[in-house]
Formats: C-alpha cells, structure tokens, sequence
C-alpha cells in the first residue's frame, strides 16, 4: 500500500502516519522529519533547507524529490509506505508519479484531512514535540507526563521554531496556495477520500482504517 496522508500543517497527519505504521509496518515518510534531522546533524542540505522553513516556505522542489527518491529505494518501502508532507504541490505530485512508474508502482490512495485555520492555528500555536523520536503532544489537549519530557523516550519536548504564531500563518498561506490544488489533482484520479480532522485522534484513526479497507 503505498498512501498519501494529505492535510494542512497541524491536521493530525504525523500522528496518524506513526499510528498507521505501528500497526501495518509500511514505514512513514515524513520530508519534514527528514529535513529537520539534516538540520540537526548540520549537513549542507540542512542549512539550505533551514532558511526556508524558519520562514515557512517551502523548500526548493529538487532537495525534497532527492529525499524522497532516495528513501523510496530503501528495503523498507518493498511493501509500501505512508507519504506525509510531500508531495505539496503539483510539481512535486507529477514528479512522485514519474518515480513510481520508473519503478512499476504506483501511489495507492490520498486521505485528506479537513480542518479549519482557526483550529489549526490554536493546535500549532500549543504543539510540543520530541526532539529525539518526534512525538506529539499538546500543552492544551495532550499533556506528557512529566513536564517537557516525552513519555515514549525522555527526550526533551520542544516547540518547532515554525511554529510560532506568524510563520503558522505563513505556513497556511502555503499550503492553501500550493498545497491545496492537489485536492483537485488527486480527485481527478480517482484516489481522495476525505475526512474529518477535528475530532479525536482515536476516532480520526478509526475514520482513517475504514477508509483504507
Ligand atoms: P512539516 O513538518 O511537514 O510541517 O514540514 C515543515 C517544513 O519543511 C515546511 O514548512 C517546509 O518548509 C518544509 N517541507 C516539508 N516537506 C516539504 C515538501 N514536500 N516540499 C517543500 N518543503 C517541505
């Protein structure tokens, strides 16, 4: 199965992918992951990456197709795997198809997950993240145990430096503008479904399985 986790910044999709993962094994392909973690190791991809997610705009389409070619090869995606946050915009859709195709597969299904801005704005604004594994959690909704230590490792919770209140808006401005005419995209091939990113991660969870069978 290889699936497209699709959704503004804050919908849920990380969460979802890990979830997902866990249970069917298909690793999560996360480019932003990916790109704070060469951020993290200092590598010269990192650097250039950084100027334009500290700004909220996306980075330069061939640095995130090389990730994901890259990544696509490895052993662990023989079985398939879960896109989340690429492509983000048409460019980089009509690539992931050439790639696919390169390799006689193709992308399986799109999920979108519907949310408003002003929920988005009020779950980014409180998000707290791992700095070792990347676990979510919310200072409103989902509190960790012990004060900015995750439960899953003890690693230190962090707030992403994108995630401040004006390059959030910035953020979102992205992907309404370059991100969203994917929704279209993947409509016209048969492969969106939708669903509803406000409630509770357990019951979009649920939402997510009965849309995959
Ligand atoms: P995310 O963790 O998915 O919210 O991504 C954080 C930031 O990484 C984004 O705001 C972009 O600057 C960059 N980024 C992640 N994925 C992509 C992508 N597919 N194309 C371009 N930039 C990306």
């Amino acid at each position: 199965m290889i699936l497209l986790l699709l959704g503004p910044p804050g919908s849920g999709k990380g969460t979802q992918a890990k979830k997902l993962s866990a249970e069917h094994g298909w690793p999560q392909l996360s480019t932003g992951d990916m790109l704070r973690s060469a951020i993290a190791r200092g590598t010269s991809l990192g650097e250039r990456a950084k100027t334009y997610m500290d700004q909220g705009a996306l980075v330069p389409d061939e640095v995130v197709i090389g990730l994901i070619e890259e990544r696509i090869k490895e052993k662990d995606c023989t079985q398939g795997f879960i896109l989340d946050g690429f492509p983000r915009n048409v460019a980089q859709a009509e690539e992931l198809d050439r790639m696919l195709g390169r390799q006689g597969r193709r992308l399986d299904q799109v999920v979108l997950f519907e949310i408003s801005d002003p929920e988005l704005i009020e779950r980014l604004s409180g998000r707290r993240t791992c700095e070792k594994c990347s676990s979510m959690y919310h200072l409103l909704h989902s509190m960790p145990r012990q004060d900015q230590v995750c439960d899953q490792c003890h690693g230190r919770l962090l707030q992403r430096s994108d995630d401040q209140p004006d390059v959030i808006r910035r953020r979102l401005g992205v992907y309404h503008q370059q991100t969203e005419p994917l929704v279209g995209f993947y409509r016209g091939q048969k492969k969106l479904v939708s669903l509803d990113a406000r409630v509770s991660p357990s019951a979009v969870a649920e939402a997510l399985n009965q849309s995959l069978n």
